[in-house]
């Protein structure tokens, strides 16, 4: 599995681009992610409180 930095960097360029947003949990070391695309806002704030509240995943 390619785990290379920029390749991911380059698939959330991509995902962004199709109107995609990507969340990373801020904790180093930490690969969770969270990828939503035409959410309602109070799903959107869900999601970015799971990707980026460590304590919870
Ligand atoms: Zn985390």
């Amino acid at each position: 599995m390619d785990q290379s930095p920029l390749r991911e960097r380059v698939s959330d360029a991509v995902a962004l681009l199709a109107g995609k947003r990507t969340i990373r949990c801020p904790d180093p070391g930490c690969r969770v992610s969270v990828r939503y695309r035409h959410v309602a806002p109070d799903e959107a704030k869900r999601l970015t409180d799971l990707a980026t509240d460590h304590t919870r995943h």
